[in-house]
């Protein structure tokens, strides 16, 4: 059934998304909206995403075997998180468009290369430097000055991977802590940035090179969490026209069919630094669920599946908090509000952190 998908993909046709998580799940609710299936890929039983459709393939990433079976179901395949092993999209590029393309997806598991890639863009970033030795790091920590950040290169999200080094940090002790990654995925160390505010822009980008970016909001986190989305972000105009600029240029440079979320800091002094990319849905945009024109779901659907992008405009402003953990029991609060909207992901353990389920509160503009 596969080959090059050159117009768009007709009601009826799958999509395969790799990863089973809350991401997936919101992706083929809007798939389904616009008349496609989707196809889950994913190692776990019982997944977010799995209880949605019926066709699941239940494997390994790297199951070469699954791979191709999942190849032959579908017509263009997504992923709903960058952790996803880069040899199994380029695996599946072989028979089947992949959106975004495997190189997006490489450049994005790596924080050293998403660095590379801004700085060969042009596009700022925080002071960064590759460490490969504890002598690397005593001499660039001696660089950059205290406090600065360490951080594995790859696999760390929500603060995971992360060192700060501050005034007593010993920097034999926190070398340890990531040598391991150091020889394997490999290690960076940034500039702390004393940012005012952390904000991120969503960017789609079609089939046809169409670009169209939402407004930038602004990430409050707690324990290192996306705990709020302010939408939109409390930001000057121009601060604003630049975060979009960066993520329209970005998203260009890349090479992208899809979404990218591009997280960034935003300095007292109005600077706008690059964190993190993201080709996929964000957290930070499931506001436009229920306060879009179009949601960041169908978005990645209307681009993956070669249709024209829809508007991205806000109809309202937002604020989106995430249930985590035990905070999802005290969901049934939201509907005391007429303005909350609820969304629950159909996760069975609440364990301390997890992402169970959001609510968005629309405020009238
Ligand atoms: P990350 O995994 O890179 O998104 O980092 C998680 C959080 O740690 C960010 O959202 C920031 O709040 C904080 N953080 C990461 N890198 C830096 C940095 N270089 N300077 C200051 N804060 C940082």
């Amino acid at each position: 059934m596969a080959g090059p998908t050159l117009k768009p993909l007709s009601p009826g046709a799958t999509i395969g998304i790799l990863g089973g998580g809350q991401l997936g799940r919101m992706t083929a609710l809007a798939a389904a909206q616009l008349g496609y299936r989707c196809h889950i890929y994913c190692p776990e039983a019982d997944a977010p995403a799995t209880q949605v459709t019926s066709l699941t393939s239940i494997a390994d990433y790297t199951d070469e075997a699954a791979l191709a079976d999942f190849a032959e179901a579908v017509d263009v395949v997504t992923y709903e998180f960058e952790n996803v092993p880069f040899v199994a999209a380029a695996t599946l590029a072989q028979h089947v468009p992949v959106r975004p393309g495997p190189e997006v997806l490489r450049i994005c598991q790596n924080r050293l290369r998403e660095k590379d890639f801004c700085r060969a863009a042009e596009v700022p970033t925080t002071r960064f430097a590759p460490i490969a030795s504890a002598r690397d790091l005593h001499e660039r920590v001696a660089e950059f000055g205290r406090p600065c950040v360490l951080k594995t290169a790859e696999l760390g999200y929500d603060g995971k991977g992360q060192i700060s080094v501050d005034r007593d940090t010993d920097l034999d002790t926190a070398w340890a802590q990531v040598a391991e990654a150091a020889a394997t995925t490999g290690v960076i160390l940034e500039d702390f940035v004393d940012f005012r505010l952390e904000v991120s822009v969503i960017v789609a980008r079609g089939l046809d090179g169409a670009r169209r970016t939402y407004v930038p909001v602004e990430n409050q986190h707690k324990n290192h969490i996306l705990d709020q989305t302010i939408v939109p972000a409390r930001i000057s105009e121009k601060v604003a026209d630049k975060a979009e600029g960066i993520a329209r240029h970005l998203a260009e440079k890349i090479g992208l069919v899809g979404l990218l979320a591009i997280e960034m800091f935003i300095t007292a002094d109005e600077r706008v630094l690059v964190n993190e990319l993201a080709p996929r849905p964000h957290n930070s945009g499931h506001w436009t669920l229920d306060a879009a024109v179009t949601s960041q779901f169908e978005q990645v659907v209307r681009a993956i599946a070669g249709l024209p992008l829809g508007a991205a405009d806000r109809l309202a402003d937002a604020v989106m908090k995430n249930l985590l953990g035990e905070e999802a029991a005290a969901a049934q609060a939201a509907w005391s509000d007429p303005y909350v909207k609820l969304h629950l992901y159909g996760k069975g353990e609440a364990r301390p952190g997890r992402k169970m389920g959001h609510t968005t509160k629309l405020i009238r503009r």
